[in-house]
C-alpha cells in the first residue's frame, strides 16, 4: 500500500520538476495545462503499476518465509530440524556461557510402533513434541535431533532452573494424552532426559556428549528419569585437585 501511493507521488514529483525546467518561459495558462497532464498521467499510469509490484513483492515475502520454515523446520513435528537446532544452538554459545542442553529420547518407542503400527507412532512422536514444547519458555529451543530423540537448549539457566525444567518436560510428556486408537483406551507415553549445564564457554559437541552420557545412565537405571551432570570450572578443578591427590 506504501509504495502505491509513494510511488506515483515521486513519479509526479520528477514530472513537475522536469516540466519547470524544461518549460521556464511557457505562459501561465499553458503552464498550468501541462502541470496538470504531468499529475494526472504518471498517476493513472504509475498507480497500478505499483500496486502491481507491491501485490507481487508480498507474495514474494510469503514464499520465501514458507521456504524458510520448510528449510529449518521438522515436517512431522514442528520443531527445528537437526541442522536448524544445532546451528541456533551454536549461535547462542557464541553469545552466552550459560545454559542447559537436554537430550530427550522416548522410551521404548520401537514398541509403540509394533504394536500400534508406525503412523500411530508418528502420532505419539507429535504428543511427545507438543508436550515438551508447550512446557518451554519463548527462548527455549526444541529440535528433532533423531528419530525419536529431541534436543533442546535453555539459555542462561543455572542448575536449579535446568534440574526443574527437565523435570517439568519429562511429567509433561509423562501426563500428555496418547490415545492410540482415538478412543477412552490411553496409552502411556515416558521420555528418559539426560542434560548438561554449562557455567562456562563451551560448544555444541561437548554439550551433546555429556548429555548424552547422562541419558544412557537414565535408561540404564529404568528410564522415565532425568540425569544431569555440570559443565563447571569449579567442579573440573576439583576433580583435577582430586585425581592428582589420588596419583
Ligand atoms: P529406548 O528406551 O532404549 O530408547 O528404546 P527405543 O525402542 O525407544 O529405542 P530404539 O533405538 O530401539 O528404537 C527407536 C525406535 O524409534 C525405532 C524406530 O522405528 C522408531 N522411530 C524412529 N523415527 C521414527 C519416526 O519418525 N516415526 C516413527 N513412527 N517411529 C520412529
Ligand atoms: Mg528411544
Ligand atoms: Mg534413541
Amino acid at each position: 500500500m506504501m509504495w502505491t501511493i509513494l510511488g506515483p507521488l515521486v513519479c509526479v514529483a520528477i514530472c513537475q520538476i522536469f516540466i519547470w525546467f524544461t518549460f521556464p518561459h511557457l505562459a501561465p495558462e499553458d503552464f498550468r495545462k501541462v502541470a496538470i497532464t504531468a499529475t494526472i498521467l504518471p498517476t493513472v499510469i504509475a498507480a497500478p503499476l505499483f500496486f502491481m509490484h507491491s501485490l507481487k513483492l508480498r507474495e514474494l515475502a510469503i514464499a520465501n518465509h514458507k521456504l524458510n520454515d520448510l528449510a529449518s523446520l521438522d515436517g512431522l513435528t514442528g520443531c527445528l530440524n537437526r541442522r536448524s537446532f544445532q546451528s541456533t544452538v551454536e549461535d547462542w554459545l557464541r553469545r552466552t556461557s550459560q545454559g542447559a542442553f537436554l537430550i530427550i529420547d522416548a522410551d521404548n518407542f520401537k514398541s509403540i510402533n509394533d504394536t500400534y503400527g508406525h503412523e500411530r507412532g508418528d502420532e505419539a512422536l507429535r504428543v511427545i513434541a507438543g508436550a515438551v514444547s508447550a512446557s518451554m519458555r519463548q527462548e527455549d529451543l526444541c529440535g528433532r535431533i533423531g528419530g525419536e530423540e529431541f534436543g533442546v537448549y535453555l539459555p542462561n539457566v543455572q542448575i536449579p532452573v535446568a534440574t526443574e525444567v527437565a523435570e517439568r518436560l519429562r511429567a509433561a510428556v509423562s501426563d500428555a494424552p496418547f490415545a492410540p486408537y482415538h478412543d477412552d483406551d490411553y496409552r502411556n507415553l515416558s521420555v528418559s532426559v539426560g542434560c548438561a549445564v554449562h557455567s562456562r564457554a563451551t560448544s555444541y559437541a561437548e554439550l551433546f556428549s555429556a548429555a548424552d552420557e547422562q541419558l544412557y545412565v537414565a535408561k540404564e537405571l529404568g528410564r522415565d528419569r532425568v540425569r544431569l551432570a555440570v559443565i563447571d570450572p569449579a567442579v573440573e578443578a576439583q576433580l583435577q585437585g582430586r585425581r592428582r591427590a589420588a596419583n
